[in-house]
């Protein structure tokens, strides 16, 4: 695949490093392009919130800030991390974890917008928003009754710690006025992860639109938002077919006409978002051959890149030939081989790609991943045998900046 971007402020300021490299590299102005076209072609009614947890660097939240709706969070940490960012976006709080001390934190930062994951999550906001002398607006998070389309992740349709189950749902409707610090505006629904069949995400939305208007009838509900989650796939195959996002933006735009609805949409994409914009570097820095099988050293891995481990695929890249080699040795090297490409951890699962074909690959040579900027770094264990971090660099406008932040 070609990257959509180019490399070259990278490749100038990697040759002038001395130790072996191990970069993250970010390109924004292919991010900002990207959040213009994603949302452009959204109907109106649609608000797109951004799920941080995909990643949540500074410069990614400010690059998407203007464009968005608002951001996703899942922890008081994401909270300060997206108030700090954007003061002024506001913020979606989910996840099944809220304790109390966190939901305190986010009354206090103002959080316009709480996912109730369970009955208790209900009472907890309910009693430290009286508490704090506050009204705030809540979705109820639904784990629905029917089966989902096939995607990577499963999050509903089926047993799972997130959400709550359809029939509890109609009892706690049963007792809205019980929480009286509490505005119900609506569902929300996160049911799968990485799915890249447009007509099958809109088959699913339908049938969240179908149980909001049943529920916003049965219960004389004044819905403003259903929330339809993230979860739209990036493919990972060099080959991969993509999720045909013109598509389901026409689907959503026929679905929010067809029916009687006086509700906004909103979604809270993560992957989809930044999975292009970010690339993982790293340097060959041992080639050998055990068991007739080759294997390459990286410095670096799964510590620093948990993705293709976690799903356990072969990650796509790229290899960036270089020529000095300063040992007094022949240069350790494979043409037309398969090759297994290892981190350098002492685990035999630090494998970031088995048993693929390079036409060339030797010692000191550089593997580029790609599409690594989503759940790279942010999912990875970055400490695990105490090994130094990668550089994170950002391109923007022709200017390379780095972070330190974890
Ligand atoms: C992780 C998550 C998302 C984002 O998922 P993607 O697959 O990255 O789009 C959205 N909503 C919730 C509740 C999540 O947990």
């Amino acid at each position: 695949m070609t990257l959509p971007f180019s490399i070259e402020p990278l490749r100038r300021h990697l040759a002038g490093q001395d130790a072996p490299a191990c970069a993250y590299y970010y390109d924004l102005d292919h991010l900002e392009q990207r959040i213009e076209s994603i949302v452009g072609e959204l109907p109106d009614n649609v608000r797109f919130y951004y799920a941080i947890k995909a990643n949540s660097d500074t410069p990614v939240l400010q690059t998407l800030a203007p464009h968005i709706h608002g951001f996703e969070v899942a922890s008081l940490g994401e909270v300060h991390k997206a108030r700090r960012a954007a003061p002024a976006s506001p913020i979606a709080f989910g996840g099944p974890g809220k304790t109390g001390p966190e939901l305190e934190g986010a009354l206090a930062a103002d959080v316009e917008l709480y996912h109730i994951e369970s009955y208790l999550q209900l009472v907890r906001l309910n009693t430290l928003a009286a508490r704090a002398g506050k009204t705030v607006k809540v979705l109820l998070r639904v784990n629905p009754r029917f089966t989902l389309p096939d995607a990577t992740l499963q999050m509903a349709g089926k047993p799972t710690q997130f959400g709550i189950d359809q029939h509890e749902i109609e009892e706690i409707l049963d007792n809205l006025g019980r929480y009286s610090q509490l505005r119900c505006v609506g569902f929300h629904f996160h049911a799968i992860s990485n799915n890249l069949d447009a007509h099958s995400h809109l088959m699913l939305v339908r049938r969240y639109i179908e149980l909001t208007l049943s529920w916003q009838r049965r219960y004389g509900l004044p819905v403003e938002v259903l929330n339809i989650g993230g979860g739209i796939g990036i493919d990972y195959a060099p080959d991969g077919r993509q999720f045909d996002w013109p598509h389901y933006c026409r689907g959503l735009a026929m679905l929010l006409e067809s029916g009687d609805i006086a509700f906004s949409l909103a979604m809270e994409c993560g992957r989809f978002v930044t999975a292009t914009c970010g690339c993982y570097v790293t340097e060959v820095t041992d080639i050998k051959r055990s068991h007739d099988e080759h294997f390459a050293i990286l410095r670096g891995g799964s510590h620093q890149f948990r993705l293709p481990s976690s799903w356990q695929h072969n990650h796509p890249f790229q290899v960036l030939p270089t020529e000095s080699w300063p040992w007094p040795c022949p240069r350790p090297g494979v043409t037309r081989q398969n090759i297994t490409l290892c981190g350098e951890l002492c685990t035999p699962k630090d494998v970031l790609a088995r048993r693929v074909e390079v036409e060339q690959l030797r010692v000191a040579d550089l593997v580029l991943f790609e599409q690594a900027g989503a759940y790279g770094w942010h999912i990875s264990h970055h400490d695990f045998l105490s090994h130094p971090h990668p550089a994170r660099i950002y391109h923007r406008n022709g200017q390379l900046f780095f972070t330190e932040e974890h």
